[in-house]
């Protein structure tokens, strides 16, 4: 009888268990406000199963929740990265390009999954990945990354970039052309600009990615505005690579929500950006990392020191300018090279101290990569913020990330995302 009442017991034990979200009550000396954009001492945090319940100071702790009690660290939303190519592992070389297009699809896969991993344990909860994923191997990896579980980011993906005759190239041997059609979607003429994206859509992406001029070739008024007009109608976002202050007025013009890049943009288009509300993903890199690409391309001594020099001026002095203007920053990497001595995750992260150098104060670039990504993203009802009814996605750094940035920010103590606790 003894026996069989404890039988019982347990039965009824484990499937109240089962029934009930596991709780976590996490103890957060610093913790990152991305609303209030400042940094909070001593918050509590309630879990249950992938949401945020509740979030203050002095919170009980429910009796069956696991409490962790995360010391000294530092607690912030979820890293996002609006500008991912997890699809692809370029060399620094003339051929780069070319040879790690020649990868095979599985093998992409495969890698993709790596950087996926990496991309999470560097702190990446979300990223947005944007193109160079072959023919929509990207919906691939997002569907199989959420199938498996498998240890990754949120993936939001735009399939192949929309471009002009060419692709994303200037000039390239004819023998290369195979790229184009791999891993582009030329678009020719406004009819068929708007059957790519209903294709794009039909396809599963979450964004349409266009690519607005190569180094001779732009995207022609009427294409990008069929382009915008027929994503917008089924509720899909459109960013624009643009390089190119006129291209990327083009496609201010026509409506697009966001800029890559944007590396030469003119007080003027940063004033209608400001005004229209699109945002701008400087895809940027800190002296470290640059001193490490300038040493890949083999630029040696005072060339090397110059070249970067130039190249980080012109970072600063745009994100500065456009953050005058009060033009919508989005955190975003363009990360995708194989450079030695660089892992992908923290090779992504990286561009958050491009930010910093810049003299963007840290809790404004944190926004960058919280709440102003999520927004981009249209995802900020989910993520973006620490506050009850989110998904619960944090990332723990160890130590004081607003005082020792450059270190803390490469420090990861650990990732949470959807509930679940990484490592
Ligand atoms: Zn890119």
């Amino acid at each position: 009888m003894r026996y069989l009442f404890s039988v019982l017991f347990l039965v009824i034990f484990t499937t109240s268990q089962a029934q009930k979200p596991k709780q976590l009550f996490i103890k957060a000396a610093k913790f990152y406000d991305s609303e209030k954009n400042v940094f909070l001492v001593n918050q509590d945090l309630l879990i249950e199963g992938d949401r945020i319940v509740a979030v203050g100071s002095g919170l009980k702790k429910p009796k069956n929740a696991r409490l962790i009690d995360l010391g000294n660290s530092t607690v912030t939303p979820g890293l996002i990265d609006a500008h991912t190519h997890l699809l692809i592992n370029q060399k620094i070389t003339k051929d780069g390009l070319e040879v790690a297009s020649k990868v095979p699809a599985d093998e992409r896969m495969k890698q993709a999954l790596g950087f996926a991993k990496s991309s999470l344990m560097a702190g990446l909860t979300t990223v947005r990945d944007v193109g160079n994923s072959g023919q929509f191997l990207d919906v691939s990896l997002k569907e199989q990354l959420k199938r498996d579980e498998t240890p990754g980011p949120r993936l939001v993906v735009s399939g192949p970039i929309l471009s002009p005759p060419g692709g994303q190239f200037g000039r390239l041997f004819p023998a290369d052309s195979f790229l184009i059609n791999q891993e582009y979607r030329v678009v020719k003429g406004a009819e068929d600009a708007r059957a790519a994206v209903l294709e794009h859509i039909r396809r599963g992406v979450d964004v349409i990615k266009v690519c607005m001029n190569t180094d001779n070739r732009v995207l022609a008024p009427d294409e990008i505005k069929a382009i915008v007009e027929t994503a917008h109608q089924q509720k899909i976002p459109v960013t624009a690579h643009a390089t190119y202050d006129e291209s990327a007025r083009d496609a201010v013009l026509a409506g697009v929500d966001g800029i890559e890049h944007g590396y030469s943009l003119s007080d003027s288009t940063l004033s209608l950006m400001a005004k229209r509300g699109t945002y701008l993903v400087p895809t940027d890199v800190s002296r470290e990392q640059g001193k490490l690409r300038v040493a890949a391309i083999g630029m040696k001594g005072k060339e090397g020191e110059d070249y970067l020099n130039g190249a980080l001026k012109g970072f600063h002095d745009r994100l500065n300018r456009a953050v005058k203007k009060g033009v919508p920053i989005v955190s975003g990497s363009d990360y995708y090279n194989d450079i030695p001595g660089i892992d992908r995750g923290k090779g992504s992260v990286d561009v958050l101290l491009s930010y910093a150098e810049a003299g963007i104060p840290i809790p404004t670039v944190l926004q960058f990569a919280t709440l102003n990504a999520a927004k981009a993203l249209g995802i900020s009802n989910q993520t973006g913020t620490l506050k009850k009814g989110m998904k619960a996605d944090l990332t723990v750094f160890k130590g004081d990330l607003e005082k020792d940035f450059p270190t803390a920010l490469f420090a990861i103590e650990m990732v949470i995302k959807d509930g679940k606790v990484y490592p």
